[in-house]
């Protein structure tokens, strides 16, 4: 077991109003400060200390406490396609039990030995009727936040040649005025030719060695 959970933890809720009669329900809002990582690392994810909204409804059941809820915060991450910072509504919900600890092993119906290792590891209890909901926060919204977020739906990213964004400026190209450059160099290239072949020999060749 971690340390011991501390109520003024603003991630930490208290069941003991709730009470232990199977049914009982409450439902709560609290908006918290958003704890570290709480995202996606280095792609997007909401900022520390930026606010989230928490609805939670806690139910009462024989095992220990059903907790339902949402999430709601605002994320902020970069294009993943042309690098523009962008921000992003996220609303992120969950369900998970927390089981009262003496309440372990009541009424569950054992399965292979390795399934239920497993899966008391990954059980959350409750501690003195506290829970803490971090972690199930982190996991919810880091499923309810892409994995690739856009500015737009159909971003076309960055131009190859020069890094401008393409969103802003949708006509831009290259391969056409490279083409054209290309074009004038050949037409120098070909005056050099024939008859002045000799009067311009010298600047031709100046010519060559600058485009190298
Ligand atoms: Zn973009
Ligand atoms: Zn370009």
């Amino acid at each position: 077991m971690t340390a011991r959970l501390d109520h003024r933890n603003p991630l930490v809720f208290d069941t003991h109003e709730l009470g232990r009669r199977p049914g009982a329900l409450q439902r709560l809002t609290r908006t918290i400060d958003a704890p570290k990582d709480l995202g996606i690392q280095d792609v997007v994810g909401v900022p520390e200390g930026a606010p989230v909204e928490l609805e939670l409804r806690l139910e009462s059941v024989m095992e220990g406490v059903l907790v339902t809820g949402t999430a709601r915060a605002q994320a902020e991450g970069e294009c993943v396609r042309c690098l523009e910072p962008l921000q992003l509504d996220v609303e992120a919900e969950f369900q998970e039990m927390f089981s009262y600890p003496d309440a372990d092993d009541r009424g569950r119906v054992r399965a292979e030995p390795g399934d239920d290792a497993e899966d008391d590891e990954d059980r959350l209890f409750l501690e003195d009727g506290l829970f803490d909901l971090e972690s199930v926060l982190r996991d919810a919204v880091v499923l309810a936040l892409p994995m690739q977020p856009v500015c737009q739906e159909d971003c076309p990213g960055l131009c190859s040649e020069c890094g401008a964004r393409l969103a802003d400026d949708p006509d831009h190209q290259h391969a056409a005025v490279d083409i054209r450059w290309a074009a004038l160099k050949g037409l120098a290239g070909s005056l050099g030719d024939g008859e002045n072949d000799k009067v311009n020999g010298a600047e031709a060749g100046v010519d060559e060695k600058q485009e190298k």
